[in-house]
């Protein structure tokens, strides 16, 4: 008897706290929020009529989300978002990888050509006036085509007249549009981030991984024109002044208590059908996992022992690392979980409500059967597809820097030689020469290509793969990596930097002839033509036809469960709710909801380099030199687990507190949760976030750069009688 309520309430409590879904924040299940423990309301989440948290959240460089924590514009984000850059800034005389950076004053701070950060200004429902002129028997080609028109329509009559951008996105595969306004700042300069030994300590053993120590945050800074406006960069821009930061808690949180996590979520796809997700899990991902294995490890033993190899290739290995290590956990985790058995049980279940409802069969009874028929006739065109971004793009860096010059020639071919504008063309084609050889290595990409190329042959149906045969010296030994790599790699004139941008700056048309002949050029331009000519068509075709479906098969899950239905992320700006607690992913495995600095030193203390810390975080945490960041127990907090589902892109995203208080940087799942772009499991699914205690320790003790501690707006909530909700 006891068992069974000890049961029973597990099922409750779980069911209770089951925290899946990324919610657009005009439309919160508030209610179920509050009941968790959040005191904000709705408008202190989202406002168009006053200040609200979102005025505090940026879409930052496209891929992460970056929080506003002083009226300075002073932006906290990730060391992982903000790595490039750190990378881009550094050489071997000023190595910030290894030695961090801190501007000591705003004239120190770096600018960062091209980073943007975008505020979301309104979120605004526009479904009926997209969908004006889409009837029931239009095709998808005359939907997607009447859809486009009325976007563009839509975008102007808002956006006109002002400076910002608009952009109407689909929800639910078309279901519902949304029309985003955003306001994008262009000024955006590098103000501090921590040694790698810190925004990166753990490297890629610890990466998706729990128990977690990592430091993984930056800081920059928005500067705008001086009346407020964004502007490019210029020396008399100010810092912008935002219209909310997030107050910081010192208190911190303890288990149990509500957090949410608001950001940028780039695409997850919980709705699929079971044979979607057998193709994930059987096909691409084991594809791209061999691929990227390959690479990384001609990568790693080469930047093991070169310091300026490893200079040089950093960010391409994080690049390269982090999703492999993704993919793998993805699909232990939906093993494990039995996915596919349950996306079946699912189907089942639903497809009896369509056929108890007289008025849904006629049009919905055969729908799930034609989804999963359609997805495995994909196959085979999506896994070109997969092999050939995986491959074209994470493969050897020469074929994307070929089509890259190709492109720029291409431009040139309708200018008038030595014109403003081919002249132009020409000092790109440098700029963009010096900028690829700075990092490149010729004998660490050969060997990616040698390793990577029987993988493109191998795994494609034939149907889909590359005719080389015009390429000379090639054409009998197509499918053999190390004859072709060979041939390539000793002929070509793309792998020379002053070779190169000496036919650059002699003749473009003589480059021109001379690229024509040349093998890597071939090949490059060989493996794009075959991907569009041959696949990108069929695969577009392909799409359109299952996305038509998953707009009928999204509909009717959200029509006949009785579950709150959140669309699936879209790089949209979404709230995640839940609460600061650990898990228990195996068997006989717990993982305690945080961590502190003392377990920095006992991974130290294993000898494994991707352990090593800075001698003066050592000496802080032997003095116990704290200041005032400790938890209750006097020891710093460095990273906790909550039950917020998170996706890639909610890199950088602020974990909030019940009061709309920043508790700390969301910046990675555990192993066993990566599942949860298709599948989340609120029993083992967890985010993994940075303690802002730790960040505002480092910034302080570690860096001495407390003056950027004294712009933020801190607050003890113990002390102060009732947290005060303070959004508006
Ligand atoms: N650490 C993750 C990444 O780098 C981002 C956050 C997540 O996917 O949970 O992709």
């Amino acid at each position: 008897m006891k068992n069974r309520f000890v049961a029973l309430l597990v099922l409750l409590t779980s069911s209770l706290f089951a925290s899946e879904g990324m919610w657009i924040p005009t439309l919160l299940n508030l209610d179920d929020m509050q009941a968790k423990g959040m005191s904000l309301s709705a408008e202190d989440i989202y406002s168009i009529n006053h200040s609200s948290i979102k005025d505090a959240i940026v879409h930052f460089g496209g891929g992460c989300t970056g929080e506003l924590i002083s009226d300075q514009g002073l932006i906290l984000t990730n060391y992982h978002c903000g790595y490039s850059r750190v990378q881009a800034h550094s050489s071997l005389e000023n190595d910030y990888l290894t030695d961090g950076f801190w501007a000591m004053n705003k004239d120190e701070e770096l600018s960062n050509p091209g980073l943007k950060v975008t505020f979301i200004k309104q979120i605004i429902d526009v479904t009926d006036k997209v969908l004006e002129g889409v009837f029931p028997t239009s095709t998808e080609e005359e939907r997607n085509a009447i859809i486009q028109a009325n976007s563009l329509l839509v975008v102007n009559d808002y956006i006109e007249n002002t400076h910002y951008k608009g952009e109407v996105k689909a929800f639910n595969y078309g279901n519902e549009y949304h029309l985003i306004i955003k306001e994008i700042f262009t000024d955006i300069r590098l103000v501090g981030a921590p040694p790698s030994a810190i925004g990166k300590f753990g490297g890629d053993t610890d990466n998706w991984v729990w128990p977690r120590h990592t430091g993984d945050f930056s800081l920059f800074r928005i500067y705008s024109s001086p009346d407020g406006k964004p502007a490019d960069f210029a020396a008399e821009n100010i810092p912008f002044i935002p219209l909310h930061h997030l107050p910081i808690n010192m208190d911190g949180v303890n288990e149990g208590d509500f957090t949410m996590v608001y950001g940028f979520p780039g695409s997850t796809y919980e709705h699929l059908v079971h044979k979607d997700v057998e193709y994930i899990m059987n096909q691409s991902n084991p594809m791209r996992i061999k691929m990227r294995r390959n690479s990384l490890a001609i990568i790693d033993a080469a930047m093991i022992n070169v310091d300026a190899t490893r200079i040089k290739y950093a960010a391409k290995q994080s690049r390269i690392s982090n999703a492999y290590k993704k993919w793998i956990g993805q699909n232990l985790g939906l093993d494990s979980f039995e996915a596919i058995a349950k996306k079946k049980e699912f189907e089942t279940d639903l497809q009896s409500k369509i056929e108890n409802d007289t008025t849904l069969i006629e049009q919905y009874g055969s729908l799930i059967n034609e989804l999963n028929k359609m997805s495995i006739e994909g196959w085979d065109v999506h896994l070109a597809r997969d092999i050939f971004v995986e491959f074209y793009y994470y493969g050897p860096e020469i074929l994307r820097f070929s089509i890259g010059i190709d492109n720029l020639l291409a431009q040139m071919d309708t200018l008038e030689e030595g014109s403003e504008h081919y002249q132009l063309l020409v000092e790109k084609l440098n700029n963009k020469s010096n900028s690829f050889f700075k990092n490149y290595d010729k004998s660490i990409d050969e060997k990616i290509f040698e390793s990577l190329w029987p993988i493109y042959y191998s795994e494609n149906s034939n149907d889909y793969t590359v005719d080389i045969s015009s390429i000379k010296g090639v054409s009998k030994s197509w499918n053999d990596g190390t004859t072709v790599a060979a041939t390539l790699y000793s002929s070509s004139i793309l792998l020379n930097k002053e070779g190169f941008l000496k036919e650059i700056n002699s003749s473009i048309k003589k480059l021109k002839k001379k690229l024509d002949k040349d093998p890597i050029y071939q090949l490059s331009k060989l493996l794009y033509a075959n991907y569009t000519d041959n696949i990108k068509g069929e695969y577009a075709m392909s799409k359109t036809r299952m996305d038509g479906l998953m707009r009928h098969y999204t509909f009717i899950q959200k029509e006949l469960n009785n579950d709150p239905f959140w669309p699936d992320a879209n790089s949209t700006l979404r709230v995640s709710y839940g609460k600061a607690e650990g898990s228990t992913p195996r068997d006989g495995m717990t993982y305690k909801y945080a961590t502190t600095l003392d377990g920095i030193i006992q991974k130290n203390n294993t000898g494994n380099t991707d352990f090593t810390i800075p001698d003066k975080l050592r000496t802080l945490h032997s003095d116990k030199n704290y200041g005032k960041y400790t938890n209750e127990d006097g020891k710093i907090s460095v990273c906790f687990l909550g039950s917020n589902h998170t996706s890639g892109g909610n890199s950088g995203s602020p974990a909030i507190d019940g009061n709309g208080y920043l508790v700390g940087l969301n910046f990675d799942r555990t192993w066993e949760s990566t599942m949860s772009d298709i599948m989340y499991n609120p029993d083992i699914c967890r985010n993994i976030m940075v303690d802002i205690r730790y960040v505002l320790f480092i910034i302080d003790k570690y860096a001495d750069a407390g003056h950027l501690v004294d712009e933020m707006t801190l607050i003890n909530v113990s002390e102060s009688k009732e947290a005060e909700v303070i959004v508006l």
